[in-house]
């Protein structure tokens, strides 16, 4: 087993049970492709496709655990004011707008109720099929029926560039043109964003300025890559993520969704500049 997986299911998980979980804490799962292509060969961790099998599979623990899936706002004002739910909340995003979430996740998520969050790179959903990485990805009029049925949709930028290494003004147009983009074939105010690729978390510098120009924008809340479980001390704008694959099965995701998973941010933290290629 790998290292990463088998440090979080038998020491993590183990010790992160005794302890009760503290309230206003809320998981926020990230997925990608739903598809039984694998990306490989590499290592596990940086896998980002999930089979249909696996993630419907995923569905029916959370239905069966006693998970509500929320949108983001909705989770916001959890970790806010917790309060006293029956069900516990959780997040379910899917970054990158694949054709395959139509196909393969929403029919999953309808048959149990479930609301999801997709996160849509403007300039790869047209009114004909466009792609992103090699991979087909929603119509316009698919995103409308979507919505329509109670999926949220967020800002993933336009062309899915690495913003850290653009100007200013480009990141403004990205962050900014999506956003619109959105709205003016949905009408509504677009609260989310995603940022895509590998999160600058040490570059303390430009994350001050996309915040601002967050705000300024009019986005009220945003996901990253950060691996972790989001609660009232995370950051709004850049809320942690537990990133999932085909290689979760039901015992890792429950140790996720415990927040066992939680320590893998240091190793990603420390490894951030060498691993170069963990997609968000
Ligand atoms: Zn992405």
């Amino acid at each position: 087993m790998r290292a990463d997986a088998l440090v979080t299911r038998y020491c993590f998980h183990p010790l992160r049970r005794l302890i009760p979980l503290p309230k206003g804490r809320v998981p926020i799962l990230m997925y990608h492709s739903i598809s039984s292509v694998v990306q490989g060969p590499r290592h596990p961790y940086y896998e980002t496709a999930t089979s249909p099998q696996m993630f419907a599979r995923h569905m029916q623990f959370l239905a069966q655990n006693n998970y509500q899936p929320v949108g983001l706002a909705e989770a916001v004002q959890y970790m806010d004011n917790p309060g006293q739910r029956r069900a516990r909340p959780v997040v379910i995003t899917f970054d990158d707008g694949y054709r395959d979430f139509y196909t393969h996740a929403f029919p999953v998520l309808a048959e149990l109720g479930f609301t999801a969050t997709v996160f849509l790179p403007t300039a790869s959903i047209g009114d004909t099929a466009r792609s992103l990485h090699q991979t087909q990805c929603l119509t316009w009029s698919q995103v409308v029926e979507l919505h329509k049925a109670g999926i949220h949709f967020g800002s993933h930028t336009v062309s899915h560039p690495q913003l850290k290494l653009m100007d200013a003004k480009t990141v403004e147009y990205e962050v900014r043109c999506s956003k619109e983009a959105i709205q003016d074939r949905l009408g509504y105010p677009v609260p989310s964003f995603a940022y895509p690729y590998a999160f600058p978390e040490t570059d303390r510098l430009f994350l001050q300025g996309l915040r601002g120009l967050l705000v300024q924008t009019g986005y009220e809340n945003g996901v990253c890559t950060i691996i972790g479980t989001a609660d009232r001390t995370s950051d709004r704008f850049f809320l942690e993520r537990l990133p999932m694959n085909t290689y979760d099965d039901t015992g890792f995701l429950r140790a996720k969704l415990d927040g066992a998973y939680d320590w893998m941010h240091t190793f990603q933290y420390a490894t951030k500049f060498m691993a170069g290629r963990h997609h968000g």
